[in-house]
């Protein structure tokens, strides 16, 4: 999978992109992320990106023609367009599944109060937000939905079953994970996990899942009759 990240701000993506399971899928070859500054789109002698909202009100409004630049420099056979924003559709389970079918995608990271309205309209570039709160920049949530994406790209987790068995991907809540050792600070752990029973094993972990989707996220299970 290919990935355009457009900030002002690049140096942010530097460590995540170097670690973890960013860093292992991009050494291995299985996604390949590219940061744009949209600076390097200006035009100005300050290289700006950034002007007073019309209408006046505090802060800035990031402006169109560098974004519109920075966007249209990457050809007309360029991924799907989103730019990471608040009011936009929120990322879920299904969206994820649905960005990682895609070869490609350009990532537009906001500042300041937003941006220009025309970026969304004009491009067009979808709207997606990573959950009902304001962050300060794009930047983290792009990062948010490119490993929540990555997880799902072929190859990417070692084993396929392990991103199967997440929370969400079969309705509930994942199970509780317990390692060694088996009893810590008076905390054992369920003697059913020891006991090699499979079956058991696998009963235990589905009741213990819908509990814990019962005790912390009710609105994923369906309504009592
Ligand atoms: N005035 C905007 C509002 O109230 O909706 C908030 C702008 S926010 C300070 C600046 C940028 O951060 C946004 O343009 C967007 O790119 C990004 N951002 C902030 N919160 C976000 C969220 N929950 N999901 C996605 N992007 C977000």
């Amino acid at each position: 999978m290919r990935v355009d990240v457009l900030t002002i701000f690049p140096g942010i993506f530097e460590g995540p992109l170097r670690e973890s399971l960013l860093g292992k899928a991009i050494a291995e070859g299985r996604l390949d992320v590219r940061v744009h500054d949209i600076r390097d789109a200006a035009t100005d002698r300050h290289r700006s990106t950034d002007d007073e909202p019309y209408g006046g009100g505090p802060g800035m409004v990031m402006k169109p023609e560098p974004v519109f630049a920075a966007v249209e420099a990457l050809g007309p056979e360029r991924g799907r367009t989103i730019l990471l924003s608040p009011a936009g559709r929120r990322l879920d389970r299904d969206l994820a599944h649905e960005l990682a079918s895609e070869p490609s995608l350009v990532l537009i990271c906001g500042r300041y109060e937003g941006v220009d309205e025309r970026v969304a309209e004009g491009l067009p570039a979808e709207e997606i937000s990573i959950g009902d709160y304001v962050l300060s920049g794009g930047e983290l949530p792009a990062l948010v939905l490119l490993e929540a994406v990555t997880r799902l790209v072929p190859g990417v987790i070692g084993s396929k079953e392990s991103h199967e068995r997440d929370s969400f991907e079969d309705g509930l809540l994942d199970h509780p994970h317990y390692t060694r050792p088996p009893e810590f600070r008076g905390m054992a752990v369920p003697e059913v996990l020891r006991s090699g029973d499979h079956a058991a094993i696998e009963r235990w972990r589905r009741g213990a899942a819908l509990a814990k989707t019962r005790r912390n996220r009710p609105d994923l299970l369906p309504p009592h009759p």
